[in-house]
């Protein structure tokens, strides 16, 4: 069928786009700008995309529902709509409350029974959803940790239907832990046999790939074959596990992000204006940058505890620094969060107050989001950016700095426990973000380097910025994935 473009399914708990009430009653949407969204862009002229999710609005009536819908066919979207206690129970209490933590090396984590059967039951609503419209010879691409369970609902229900052509593949966004913290999950096998389901299971590290595979041969005694070279397009290959008579893929996919997009930005008129502005405003100072979202998983306490040990063994550079740190509100709902925010709040004041002369202080902290205007001028002005993750499955800041810092070589420094220090490691500084010593020492070494040596380590990144696109990571997992067609 060389003409026919192939249909491509994706399913994710948060559909991309922003859905809202107009005020005869209708309903708009508007699709928003994600990894994902530009990732697709490499293959649409190819693949018809239909997009399952969550619309990010809760509606209750079920007519009101049906026009919400109309408005979501606009974008090529089926809006997945939960009653709001169930989605609060399984996105807060066992998303982001269970899974995330253990996915995240995060301990102390108490399971919830009620929570899981929140997850099962939503995990299900989708299966039923997506099952109803999948035909024979679709592509299915699944996201991320609320929904681990789904490749298998979905499969048993495609079986059933007798729709065997159907390759289902999944992207796991997060890190995946060692078997020993993994195995402290008491529905640890269930999430496991859910995945399984899949005929190809990417991560975004062989890290990850590793732990995952370890996981399933420990916890379910599965055979494990390595796949090494036996897919040229995948990292290192695909690993092979079989399991139920099938056989599960495993792969690294580097996900990238759209550097152009930042490059493009950085010529509009606004962002240039506003980069001007920035320059002049900090002409004499050394600006370190942090963007983050505000998650105990981005080391915001061990960043910012980390630099008033640097601005306390430098007092010279401490009127010649700024520390710039967007956190981005998120997850308001969780007590952790609002707990970790005090946290950051104080901590904040403590370093203002102890650290900040006549010429200003060493720290502009933001709790709140910033437009892209802002944010692309943050980073074309800033010399340093500083990413203190204690886990992060990869972390796309480190991408969008190194994106927008061409001929001004700024500097990354980046915890080695972030995803992304796999494949940026070399051309930035490394440290533990858990000492504040190594970070003092980062920082340090990033604020005095000289010219030579920046230029070496930002061509390094470049390289892999502008090789490793998410365009690229769209295209080659759909191919990978397709390559699993089965023919009639
Ligand atoms: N970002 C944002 N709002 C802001 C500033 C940044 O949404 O006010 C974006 C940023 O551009 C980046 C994303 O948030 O694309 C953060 O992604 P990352 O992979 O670093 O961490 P995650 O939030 O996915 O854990």
């Amino acid at each position: 069928m060389p003409d026919k473009k192939r249909r491509l399914i994706i399913v994710s708990n948060r559909l991309p786009l922003s859905l809202k009430k107009t005020d005869s009653g209708s309903y708009e949407s508007s699709l928003s700008s994600g990894g994902l969204v530009t990732a697709l862009s490499g293959i649409s002229s190819s693949t018809n995309v239909r997009w399952f999710g969550w619309p990010g609005t809760n509606v209750e009536d079920e007519e009101e529902r049906k026009t919400a819908q109309k408005a979501l066919n606009d974008k090529d979207a089926v809006g997945i709509f939960l009653d709001e206690k169930l989605a609060h129970a399984h996105y807060n209490e066992f998303s982001n409350g269970i899974a995330w933590p253990i996915l995240h090396y995060h301990s102390g984590v108490s399971f919830n029974e009620d929570a899981w059967k929140a997850y099962q039951k939503v995990n299900t609503i989708f299966a039923d959803t997506v099952a109803a419209s999948i035909q024979d010879g679709d592509l299915v691409w699944v996201h991320d940790y609320h929904l681990l369970l789904f490749p298998q609902y979905l499969r048993e229900r495609l079986e059933a239907a007798g729709k065997k052509r159907v390759p289902i593949g999944f992207t796991l966004h997060t890190p995946f832990p060692a078997e020993d913290f993994w195995r402290a999950l008491p529905v640890q096998k269930e999430l496991l046999r859910g995945v399984l389901a899949c005929d190809l299971v990417g991560f975004h590290t062989d890290e990850y790939k590793r732990n995952f595979i370890e996981c399933c041969s420990r916890g379910l005694e599965l055979e494990v074959k390595d796949g090494h070279g036996h897919d040229p397009e995948v990292e290192g290959g695909c690993d092979e596990i079989v399991y139920g008579g099938q056989t599960v893929h495993t792969g690294t996919f580097i996900v990238g992000i759209d550097p152009q997009k930042f490059m493009d930005g950085l010529q509009g008129e606004g962002v240039r204006a506003r980069v001007d502005e920035l320059e002049d405003m900090y002409k004499r100072k050394i600006v370190i940058l942090g963007v983050d979202r505000l998650d105990y998983t981005k080391g915001l306490v061990q960043k910012l505890q980390g630099y008033e040990h640097f601005l306390a063994e430098h007092p010279e550079l401490k009127s010649r620094v700024t520390l710039i740190q967007v956190a981005i509100p998120s997850r308001e709902d969780v007590k952790e969060y609002q707990e970790l925010e005090k946290e950051l709040s104080q901590l904040v004041g403590k370093i203002t107050g102890e650290h900040s002369t006549p010429d200003g202080s060493p720290i502009v902290y933001m709790h709140h989001s910033v437009p892209f205007t802002d944010l692309t001028a943050l980073y074309r002005i800033a010399d340093v950016c500083l990413i203190t993750s204690r886990r992060d499955g990869m972390n796309l800041v480190a991408a969008e700095y190194v994106a927008c810092q061409k001929d001004r070589y700024g500097v990354l420094v980046l915890s080695e426990l972030a995803g992304a220090a796999a494949f940026m490691g070399k051309g930035s500084i490394t440290f533990n973000p858990s000492s504040a010593q190594q970070l003092s020492d980062a920082v340090y070494q990033a604020a005095t380097m000289g010219v030579e040596e920046k230029k070496r380590r930002y061509e390094e990144l470049e390289e892999f910025v502008t090789t490793n696109t998410s365009a690229k990571w769209g295209e080659t997992f759909t191919n990978v994935l397709w390559g699993f067609a089965k023919e009639d």
